[in-house]
């Protein structure tokens, strides 16, 4: 196999379903932060697969995994255990003390695991179905998770769109407070928004969310698919906050590129499912557990989440810095290696630039540049990056 970056692009107009606007690039080879493209370039990749490849591209112990996995079984079914399976869902209960875990396959799989137990739970104890999600949302691209979602290019031409859903603005507890009634069955939300623009929540917000649904005996559902596994400089985002949810969400970072998504819950709301409720084929295969093991060892072995708070914060610095001569940068916001570099022009042509310059970023929110690069890459490869960022943002200058 040898075709070109052009061969390539003329079979994806010709039968991939044009869904996505590709870059003008194809890859074929990583290791660490670095990748290499069809014709041998190398570049700087500060996208990570959108905050996937948490522990870099190949990392040897994923790899290992894998192979050794893929040797002795790949799939099995959820009609038996397997020990990756079963040691995967005790380490994720221990690491966020929810002690309930069901896997999945995806990140809106996740998300469609946690409405159907929030709702489950919100059944048994007389309350309806309503999913209360934050405006400016991420949560999939499914049926109900673009209803969950809600953002209006996202689901037109698709109705009729799953009911039960309402949206508010994020970080507005006054707003939350209004919307809650007897048919609210949880409040969802991303505690730092990804595709949003890498927007925080707000600690006060946060808090009293809790307390409140505590107080109602809603679900709080935090979705901590991009947020999580690391990526902040902590596992769970949730624990910047010191604000528990009782369902959560996880798959981008959590199988080290391999696809794998999960849902938890807490013994209390997870207990509302019960036999034959929900289900998945693929779901927690031997091969996704085994990788998902291998890249949560290596984060933790690695010391990669302080890594992440380190070379976040020595990012965020030099950015601050910039502000006096790059009048374009507004600001920048996140924790650990989950940053939106925040600027007053559009920041489409400037990520096009950077990638001239061999440096892949993210542009989301029309004036953000997402940055969320392997928490293992080193401090010249993002001084790299940071130096292109600078330069294009320059050479974009009218
Ligand atoms: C990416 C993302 C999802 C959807 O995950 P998929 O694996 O693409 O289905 C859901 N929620 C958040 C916060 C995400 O960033």
């Amino acid at each position: 196999m040898s075709l070109s970056t052009e061969e390539l692009h003329r079979l994806d107009k010709e039968y991939y379903l044009p869904t996505f606007k590709r870059y003008p690039l194809a890859f074929k080879k990583g290791k660490g932060s670095r990748l290499w493209d069809m014709e041998g370039n190398e570049y700087i990749d500060a996208l990570a697969g959108i905050a996937v490849n948490n522990v870099g591209h190949a990392h040897p112990k994923v790899v290992k995994a894998i192979q050794d996995q893929a040797e002795n079984l790949i799939h099995i079914s959820n009609f038996y255990l397997s020990e990756p399976q079963m040691v995967l869902a005790k380490k994720l209960a221990d690491l966020s003390g929810l002690k309930r875990v069901f896997f999945g396959n995806s990140g809106a799989e996740a998300a469609e695991g946690a409405i159907k137990i929030a709702r489950k739970y919100a059944s048994k104890n007389g309350r309806g179905g309503t999913i209360i999600s934050m405006k400016n949302a991420f949560h999939g691209r499914t049926m109900a998770t673009i209803a969950a979602t809600g953002k209006k290019a996202m689901m037109n031409g698709f109705d009729p769109i799953p009911e039960g859903f309402c949206h508010v603005p994020f970080n507005d507890i006054n707003l939350v407070k209004e919307k809650i009634n007897q048919d609210t069955a949880a409040i969802m939300l991303e505690p730092i928004q990804g595709e949003g623009g890498i927007i925080p929540a707000e600690k006060d917000f946060l808090k009293e969310l809790r307390n409140f649904c505590d107080e109602k005996g809603i679900a709080l559902v935090f979705d901590e698919v991009q947020c999580g596994i690391g990526r902040t400089g902590k596992m769970f985002a949730f624990e910047h906050y010191g604000v528990k949810p009782d369902i959560m969400t996880l798959a981008k970072g959590l199988g080290g590129g391999f696809p794998i998504g999960a849902v938890l819950a807490s013994e209390k709301v997870g207990g509302a499912i019960d036999w034959g409720d929900h289900g998945t084929t693929f779901g927690g295969n031997p091969l996704a557990c085994a990788a998902a093991l291998a890249t949560l060892e290596a984060i933790e072995e690695e010391n990669l989440m302080d890594a992440a708070t380190e070379n976040g914060q020595w990012f965020r610095e030099k950015i601050m810095k910039a502000t006096v001569d790059y009048p374009e940068i507004e600001g920048v916001r996140g924790e650990g290696l989950m940053l939106g570099v925040v600027l007053s022009v559009d920041s489409k042509p400037i990520v096009a630039t950077m990638m001239k310059h061999k440096v892949l970023a993210n542009a989301t929110a029309e004036n953000v540049i997402r940055i969320v690069p392997p928490l293992n890459i080193s401090r010249d490869d993002l001084q790299v990056v940071f130096d292109v960022l600078l330069q294009s943002i320059k050479e974009n200058r009218k």
